[in-house]
């Protein structure tokens, strides 16, 4: 194993969101190597072959890359068209009546004041009991959603929501790419035809289609799901999440706001015949997408029913088709390669935790390469975080097909029925129906979550997976423990210090 003590040449192949905030990372992690030219880091991208160009949403997570960055909303967010995100409602996916929507919310230290009466409560609708389990009236960011409101409170009020945002992705990628090289990253535009190996397999150098080569000590791979580093030339094998998730392509089409005058705060996602479909809010379009099965229907139906979904009889709005490979490596860091972003893998984006993955995955490399004092030491136990949290993020977007009642499509009836679910998932639903305590349940050694329990308690009763009501139970003033109407005004009060969002990206100083 190549000792990277040395190491002074970093690559980065690909300049999509991947590419590019590996390069802010990385620059904004080693300025004074770079500054003292005892590092350098380049990033290479094909002119002819594009970025995905879709990902338009965030977790919280996105916050603190560009905190850390030392770049601010008023900053990039104008020049990304992007809109703040409260968090996701989802619309008929649970298929069962009286569940058709709930929300889930980013949370903040503000709902520690109300989750807990959530969690109560969907304790005692577990055992039967007719108690309000609906999460939607427990955390303020779905009121702030409802409302339209944006989450950033005024200055008198004493505490911060979590949120995520919505932006337009070429614009984040042109943005990113143009700070990088502002502090330091070289950039070169080519494609590269081949990786030349050194003698003992690590990579050593990538050949551009005009003979240019670019040597280096460390590579980090994101090219998208061309992989061409380290799945295509280091053949690292690829784990196909095919059984598990049915979906591998999406029809985006973008659409102009209704009502000019407001704006949206929250992503919409809505399960369709053979998927789901978002919509996104940015400043200046609604971004929709259909993310679907192509074993189900073909690419026009899937077309069809995303523009019958929008009412959309205007053909000269274009409609784009992709292709999603989902899964992930078996070692997202191998020998003096990382991959980083699509080319690591990619779980179907409905929960949008592509680019918060990316960020863990640089942050975790650039931890685990400095501890090990810039060598390999600490590669296993990176391989093996990244792959837990894959298969948790893996598990928890599972849950939304397999927990769904829907029997309106095959596509349904066998995603209700499959078997393909981790072990770490099977537990947790049992825990659930047993009416045990999900908080234990999901700490127990080898439990593999990427999730909180509040998210998971969330979408199960959001799906409404509870027994039938049992009218026989006496009376428990346990279980009415909660004054409900005095969580709905904390929760209404707390709103009143959240602006319209709408109104306040519009008149926000620049
Ligand atoms: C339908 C869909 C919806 C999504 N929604 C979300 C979302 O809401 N939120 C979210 O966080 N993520 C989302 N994602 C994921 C997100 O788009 C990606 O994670 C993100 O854009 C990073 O992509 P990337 O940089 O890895 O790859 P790409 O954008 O594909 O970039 C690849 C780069 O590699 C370069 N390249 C490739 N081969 C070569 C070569 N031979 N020589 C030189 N250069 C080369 C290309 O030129 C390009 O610059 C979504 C993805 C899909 C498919």
């Amino acid at each position: 194993m190549t000792n990277s003590k040395q190491c002074k040449n970093i690559i980065i192949l690909g300049g999509g969101t991947a590419g590019w905030m590996t390069a802010n990372l990385m620059v904004q992690q080693w300025q004074k190597k770079i500054a003292n030219n005892q590092l350098s880091i380049t990033l290479v991208e094909s002119a002819d072959i594009g970025v995905i160009g879709v990902g338009e949403g965030s977790t919280p997570q996105l916050k603190s890359f560009f905190d850390k960055i030392g770049v601010t909303e008023q900053e990039w967010m104008p020049q990304c068209n992007a809109t703040y995100k409260n968090g996701i409602l989802f619309k008929n996916w649970s298929g069962k009546d009286d569940f058709d929507s709930y929300f889930h919310p980013f949370t903040s230290i503000i709902d520690a004041h109300t989750a807990p009466a959530f969690v109560y409560n969907s304790q005692f609708r577990r055992k039967g009991y007719d108690v309000d389990s609906c999460p939607d009236r427990f955390f303020l960011s779905a009121t702030l959603a409802k409302q339209q409101k944006s989450p950033i409170g005024n200055k008198n009020f004493p505490f911060d929501v979590n949120y995520g945002y919505h932006f337009d992705a070429v614009l984040l990628g042109k943005f990113l790419s143009t700070f990088a090289v502002t502090k330091g990253i070289k950039h070169v535009i080519g494609t590269v035809n081949e990786a030349e190996l050194a003698p003992n397999g690590d990579l050593h150098a990538l050949v551009l289609n005009d003979g240019k080569k670019l040597a280096g000590d460390l590579f980090i791979d994101c090219s998208g799901f061309a992989s061409v580093l380290l799945q295509k030339t280091l053949k690292v094998p690829f784990i196909s999440f095919k059984e598990n998730l049915f979906n591998d392509r999406a029809v985006t089409i973008a659409t102009p706001h209704e009502d000019t005058a407001k704006l949206n705060s929250q992503t919409i996602s809505t399960a369709m015949k053979y998927g789901w479909a978002w919509d996104i809010p940015l400043t200046n379009r609604t971004g929709n997408g259909y993310v679907y099965s192509s074993d189900f229907c073909t690419a026009q139906q899937a077309e069809d029913e995303l523009r019958e979904k929008l009412k959309l009889t205007d053909s000269s709005i274009k409609a784009n088709h992709l292709k999603m490979k989902v899964g992930r490596v078996e070692k997202h860091w191998h020998r003096n390669c990382l991959a980083v972003g699509l080319s690591q893998g990619f779980i179907e984006p409905l929960e949008a935790t592509a680019l918060h993955f990316v960020q863990e995955a640089i942050d975790g490399f650039i931890e685990a390469y400095e501890n090990g004092g810039f060598t390999h030491q600490y590669q296993a136990a990176f391989n093996d975080k990244m792959n837990a949290r894959f298969d948790g993020i893996r598990d928890y977007i599972v849950s939304h097909y397999r927990l769904s009642n829907r029997k309106d499509t095959q596509y349904w009836r066998l995603n209700g029925a499959n078997p393909n679910i981790s072990n770490s998932l099977k537990i947790i639903v049992q825990c659930w129906l047993n009416g045990d305590d999900l908080n234990k349940a999901l700490v127990q050694p080898g439990m593999v979550s990427f999730y909180p329990p509040v998210s998971w308690h969330v979408i199960l009763a959001g799906y409404g997976v509870f027994p039938q009501l049992n009218n026989d139970l006496e009376k428990n003033e346990l279980a009415n423990k909660y004054d409900l109407p005095h969580i709905d005004q904390f929760i209404e009060r707390c709103s009143l210090n959240f602006q319209d969002h709408y109104q306040f990206l519009n008149s926000r100083p620049q």
